[in-house]
């Protein structure tokens, strides 16, 4: 969410600014809070991806209103399903415990606001106990893969082949995502399209970007978002990627872009 761009799309229905941290890469923070604070906006941010990412040491579920983490099965951490909301004020809680239980009031059992089914059960839970155990190790062995990857696909990054989407110098990262940019739509859509040949498969994150989708009566005429939405790829990043793997990921990127 570009920060410049926010204030003149305010209108009086206006009561929220809800930027995304896309994929862990944190959203201009300071900005956006000043925007909000001159225009009496609450912030709520999506921090599905930024699990344990850091700005100038400081949490990222520190920032805004509320942060929304996702605990869902591809994320640096799980539960399998799940997430966790972060906020300062202590009477939303009342609100949050009551619309996760299909809005039925916990004291008295009323039905005071509309509510979903977003309970998590214990086995999730338990899940998500044992994977608290192992995150910090699953994000210093995703460090590695990251930075050799970075290594491997520099040599294409010098030539303006690719571009690596990287964290700003005063952020902790989680290393949740290897995505790279490429010029056009077609290189994007050959190499998508390639890469399961040689059983790698990458993923189009975003793509097409949901403004697009028919459920959503959204502005349709986004040119920036679409263009980044056309030519970006995630690459393959898990625990069980061997760095020997990422070398040859990168080879066959390097040969389909020839
Ligand atoms: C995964 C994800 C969500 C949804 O999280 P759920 O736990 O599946 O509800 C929302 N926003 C972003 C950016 C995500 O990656």
């Amino acid at each position: 969410l570009d920060p410049d761009n926010i204030e003149d799309l305010i209108t009086d229905e206006t009561s929220a600014i809800i930027p995304v941290h896309v994929f862990g890469n944190p959203c201009d923070v300071d900005k956006i809070e000043k925007i909000a604070k001159r225009n009496d906006l609450k912030v709520i941010y999506d921090a599905a991806h930024a699990f344990n990412v850091k700005i100038d040491g400081n949490p990222i579920g520190s920032y805004g209103d509320i942060s929304m983490f996702s605990f869902h099965a591809t994320k640096v951490f799980n539960t399998i399903e799940g997430g966790a909301l972060m906020y300062d004020d202590n009477d939303l809680t009342y609100k949050f415990r009551s619309i996760k239980n299909f809005g039925i009031t916990p004291d008295n059992e009323e039905v005071q606001f509309l509510g979903v089914n977003a309970k998590m059960n214990e086995f999730e839970a338990a899940m998500g106990l044992i994977n608290l155990e192992y995150v910090e190790s699953a994000i210093a062995k995703r460090k590695i893969i990251y930075e050799k990857y970075l290594e491997c696909l520099s040599n294409l990054e010098d030539q303006g082949r690719v571009k690596v989407l990287r964290p700003k110098d005063n952020v902790e990262y989680n290393y949740a995502y290897f995505t790279i940019k490429l010029n056009t739509f077609d290189e994007k859509d050959h190499l998508f399209n390639k890469l399961p040949e040689y059983n790698v498969y990458a993923k189009r994150y975003f793509y097409p970007p949901c403004n697009e989708f028919p459920a959503y009566d959204f502005e349709k005429n986004t040119p920036i978002a679409k263009n980044v939405s056309d030519t970006i790829l995630s690459l393959p990043l898990y625990l069980d990627l061997t760095v020997e793997d990422v070398e040859k990921i990168c080879k066959i990127i390097e040969i389909e872009l020839k």
